[in-house]
């Protein structure tokens, strides 16, 4: 099984190629060339990437790495202490796989624009240019402020506790935009309802906890 959008990430990429592999899975190599704006600047570069992509893409998200040791291996640069680059918070690539599932969608997406925050951080310093990277429980809630249209961090844990619920019961709480109406009547059901088939409710649930804890911790 093939990921979808392979044959035209491929033909999109002519430096990156499908590798053998004993496993299950999709492995991609070679030299990642692209060309990118944002934030009134603009760069084309190129990174020596590897993408594993597992047979159950897009349920899972693809794995990147780059090889070359052009990017610096520390959380200033978003990359994961096993050495995966962090491309945003779990529930955005989700999100982002939910509305485009193959592969073009999820480069052009997720992996160009941290590039894109790389290759200029590279050139010029300073923090990445778009401030939706989430990295560290501060990033993660930054970003799900962002996706939720929320403000406060109160308030993004309690939205988690309510995607973890099922909607129905959730429909019936008190919303967590401080409307002070029910979830159910305030425009903020709509979001959540777009976020809510990214992952099961008993993600959410541990993920809530998670968040809050390293908040107060
Ligand atoms: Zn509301």
């Amino acid at each position: 099984m093939k990921p979808d959008g392979l044959t035209e990430f491929l033909a999109d990429y002519p430096g990156m190629s499908l590798q053998p592999t004993r496993h299950s899975g999709t492995i991609i190599r070679g030299q990642f060339h692209f060309k990118a704006n944002g934030s009134g600047l603009a760069t084309e570069d190129a990174f020596e990437l590897e993408i594993l992509i597992n047979k159950r893409f897009p349920s899972e998200i693809p794995e990147v790495r780059e090889t070359a040791g052009k990017i610096p291996k520390t959380g200033d640069y978003h990359v994961n202490p096993d050495g995966t680059l962090c491309l945003g918070s779990h529930l955005r690539l989700k999100k982002a796989l939910l509305e485009a599932p193959d592969l073009v969608s999820f480069t052009e997406k997720c992996l160009v624009p941290y590039l894109f925050n790389v290759s200029i951080k590279l050139r010029d310093g300073g923090d990445f240019v778009t401030g939706e990277l989430a990295h560290g429980t501060a990033g993660i809630i930054y970003d799900y402020m962002e996706m939720f249209g929320l403000s406060e961090s109160g308030q993004i844990v309690y939205a988690l506790q309510l995607l973890g619920t099922k909607k129905r019961i959730a429909n019936k709480k008190l919303c967590p935009c401080g409307c002070r109406l029910r979830l159910g009547r305030c425009p903020l059901h709509h979001r959540l309802n777009i976020i809510r088939p990214a992952a099961p409710r008993s993600w959410f649930s541990k993920h809530r906890s998670d968040v809050e804890t390293r908040r107060f911790g």
